[in-house]
Order: structure tokens, then sequence, then C-alpha cells
């Protein structure tokens, strides 16, 4: 059996939220040092530290934690679609955790100002959806691949704010075969039902399949629980020094191609 089908991560592995993510707080920290001057850098630290605090705290913690939605994205998502419940209360949570989240930011550096806060509260979502970033090399493999493999894109999160993800760079969509968002189906990475659903909608066994993803405690335990060949995108030289193995290892998507004919070459030796 040979490879036909590449399972790929959306956040940080093809789209580059984490550009988008740092400098949507920079801007918006700017705005504060500009009005009040405080310092930028120490401001953003604060503001990181207390919204995830505060999400700890929130009772749709447990849901996001199992749907896979993180704390900065609660900064901008309004949570206006998926059928859980759940939704529905982050969706009224929303607008008072951004709000809340600046306000504790500001106080923690000795600026009580609630009306500051919330106008940064507002600033931060629209700064962050006026940057979306793809990888230089996110096209040129999605070309490479499309036409020989069934392409899969399968995302953590809440369904209208990674769908808000995919307009905002409307040239990745059309490269997948199916689309599976975590948020519509009730449980997220590395949940086996969903890698199961996975591998239904593309008619393979899981050694058929590769999944590439930049997390390991989602995408890479997920793929190696169920048995796809998983590919580590590894952009930052981190260790994988625990428990979870991936079973191959990259810089670039680029070399997902080698590694892809590599795992055909290594089956027919076994023939
Ligand atoms: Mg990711």
């Amino acid at each position: 059996m040979t490879i036909k089908a590449v399972l790929f991560d959306l956040d940080d592995t093809l789209l580059w939220d984490e550009r988008s993510v740092d400098e949507a707080f920079a801007a918006t920290c700017r705005t504060a040092s500009e009005l009040t001057g405080v310092d930028p850098h120490k401001l953003e630290e604060a503001v990181r530290r207390e919204a995830r605090a505060l999400y700890e705290s929130l009772e749709t913690y447990p849901f996001t934690q199992m749907i896979g939605i993180n704390p900065f994205e609660g900064l901008w998502g309004n949570f206006r679609k998926g059928e859980a419940e759940q939704f529905r209360r982050l969706e009224q949570l929303a607008p008072v955790y951004r709000k809340e989240s600046w306000t504790r930011g500001l106080r923690a550096l000795g600026i009580d100002d609630e009306k500051l806060g919330e106008k940064l509260g507002e600033q931060f979502p629209a700064e962050r959806r006026a940057r979306a970033y793809v990888y230089e090399e996110t096209f040129e493999v999605l070309d490479e691949l499309k036409g020989r493999y069934q392409l899969l894109l399968l995302t953590n999160g809440s369904p209208d704010l990674q769908q808000e993800k995919l307009d905002g760079v409307p040239r990745l969509a059309p490269y997948f075969d199916h689309i599976m968002i975590s948020g519509n189906y009730g449980y997220g990475k590395p949940d086996k039902r969903l890698f199961r659903e996975a591998l239904n909608l593309l008619g393979i066994e899981p050694e058929e399949g590769v999944m590439i993803g930049d997390k390991l405690t989602t995408d890479i335990l997920g793929a190696n629980t169920i048995g796809l060949h998983s590919v580590w995108i590894n952009r930052r030289n981190l260790t994988a020094d625990g428990e979870i193995k991936p079973r191959y290892e990259i810089r670039s998507l680029r070399e997902l191609r080698q590694i892809i004919d590599r795992i055909d070459r290594e089956k027919e030796d076994l023939r």
C-alpha cells in the first residue's frame, strides 16, 4: 500500500497564526503606550498572563480544552457557530473576557482604566483580523501535493473562527478535498474519533495516510494512536523529549515530499 492522502493541521503548520497574534498584540499595546506611556512589552506580557488565568477560570474551560480553543483565540473569536450549547455560553462570555483581560493587564501595571480596557479589547480582534499570514512555502508545497494525494485539513477550534482564518487566505481552502473543524464534532485532536472520521472521509487505511502538524500533544499523538504516519513540523527547533515521539520530523514543509517518497520506498522494501 502506498500513501494516498495527506492530512494537514492548520494553525502554525500552513497558516502562520503565531505571527498574526504577536503582531496584533504589538499593535494594540502600541496604542495603549501612546495613550498612557505604559511599556508595550510589559503590557503584552501582563495581558497574556491575565487572559490565560481568566480563561482557565471560566466555566467553558473544560469545553475549550476539549475542542482545542486557546486563550488568545478567545480574545478575538465571536463563537457564533457550532451546535454545542457551550458555544452559546462562549459567545456571551467573549466580550466580557476580552474587556476584562485587557483591563486586568493594565491594572497589573498600575493603570486603572476600564474604558481603555474595553477599547483595547475591541482593537485586538480588529488587528488580528487584518493579519492573515501563510508560510512562504505553504502554496508551493500544496501545489506539489495537489492531484497526487487526497488532501484533508484537520483543525482544532471554533467553527466560525477557523472559517474566518480560512477566509483570510481565500486561496487555501480549495486545495482540500475535506475540511474538518473540531468544533463541529464536539471533540478535538488527539481524540481518536476525529481521526477515524478523517480516515472514513478519505476511504483509506491508517498506513495509507500522513498527518502533519506542529503540536505533539494533538497532531502527533492523535496520528500515532490511530496508526497514521506522523510528521512533526518543528520550525522552532524544539526537542521532543516527552513520551510523544513523532515518526518523522521536519523544519520546513518542503521536506514533506521526500518523507512521503521514503515511506513509499520502505513499504516496497517490505514486500
Ligand atoms: Mg497547529
